[in-house]
């Protein structure tokens, strides 16, 4: 498996992340895989004004930096939240 290394951006400070691209176990493509910071993907959803591609397999994703997520757990939903402080 061949990674690549390369970067994005964190979505809400727009530090710079360490990312990895590589071929998942599944033979698809895994393009966001943030250093020092999670991925989040949306196949969009009723609801949205601006994505909602209804069943076509596109998608969005973003990464946001652990130091955003951490200054912001207030606002974080999930039952792996109780780990975090
Ligand atoms: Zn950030």
């Amino acid at each position: 498996m061949t990674k690549t290394f390369t970067t994005i951006c964190c979505i809400s400070c727009s530090k710079v992340l360490d990312n990895l691209n590589y071929e998942g176990q599944d033979g698809k493509a895994i393009e966001v895989h943030p250093m020092n910071g999670l991925h989040f993907r949306t196949y969009g959803h009723y609801g949205s004004t601006i994505f909602d591609p209804m069943g076509t397999g596109e998608t969005l994703d973003v990464a946001i930096c652990d130091d955003c997520i951490m200054e912001n757990l207030d606002k974080v939903r999930g039952s792996g939240k109780i780990g975090l402080s």
